[in-house]
């Protein structure tokens, strides 16, 4: 089950004087089980790609395509938010509800579970990323630090059981110790075999956990391979 991105361009705001070209002619595969950085200065249009892997904005032109199915295809009677899973830049601020099982429970809700599965799948993904679920599931999530916080919100994702993640700096703004409790997470889920695409900008975490490296600029991949490939030629950028 690859994913397939096929000249894809991406303008916000098209046709006004403000618009801006985020993504030119972008083209990329990654296949299954692949632990992939995405990497890039600020506007280089990462977040921008990121959430085009799962549908959640919509490509000017190209395609995207999971297991050969195009995502964006309306007639399409497969949810590719379930199975693409995206974890946004600082996901704590989109927690609302009034307990950490409840907020967990939202996504696998939507996808028509019976209360059964849910309860099952909420359990699951407090453990995977290490939440005692005595402990936390009644809390609020308002009233957690920010790595448990942070936790959450990735639990919200696993519950739906995508099989390819997508986290959008997952570690910013979290202590050390927090931030080494995550990536190995991280880890561990890609060794279950899930894809991993983690967009960073710690060089040290993008050589410690990542087999691939993509560095964008200005809406384009300008290199793609192994993390000491990729660190050899970034210099000349
Ligand atoms: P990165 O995540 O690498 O910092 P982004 O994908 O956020 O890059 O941004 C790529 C380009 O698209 C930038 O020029 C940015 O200003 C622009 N952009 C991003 N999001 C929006 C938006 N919602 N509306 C208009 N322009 C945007
Ligand atoms: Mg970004």
């Amino acid at each position: 089950m690859a994913l397939v991105i096929e000249n894809l361009c991406h303008i916000y705001n098209a046709g006004e004087p403000f618009e801006a070209v985020a993504l030119k002619d972008v083209n990329l595969r990654i296949e299954e089980g692949e632990f992939v950085a995405l990497i890039g200065h600020t506007g280089s249009g990462k977040s921008t790609l990121a959430q085009h892997l799962n549908g959640l904005i919509k490509p000017t032109s190209g395609r995207v395509l999971f297991d050969d199915k195009d995502i964006n295809q309306k007639d399409s009677k497969e949810n590719f938010r379930f199975k693409i899973g995206l974890v946004f830049q600082y996901p704590e601020y989109q927690l609302f509800d009034e307990s950490v099982k409840k907020d967990i429970a939202f996504g696998p809700k939507n996808m028509g579970l019976d209360e059964n599965e849910i309860d099952l799948r909420v359990k699951k993904a407090m453990a995977t990323v290490g939440l005692n679920y005595e402990e936390f599931s009644e809390k609020s999530p308002f009233e957690l630090s920010g790595g448990q916080m942070r936790r959450v919100a990735l639990a919200g994702v696993l519950a739906m059981e995508p099989s390819v993640l997508v986290l959008d700096e997952p570690s910013a703004g979290l202590d050390p110790r927090a931030k080494e409790f995550l990536l190995q997470d991280i880890k561990h889920l890609n060794e279950q075999g899930k894809t991993i695409i983690m967009i960073s900008h710690n060089m040290d975490d993008v050589a410690r956990f990542a087999k691939r490296v993509l560095v964008m600029k200005k809406g384009k991949i300008v290199l793609d391979g192994t993390p000491s490939e990729v660190f050899q030629n970034i210099e000349e950028l």
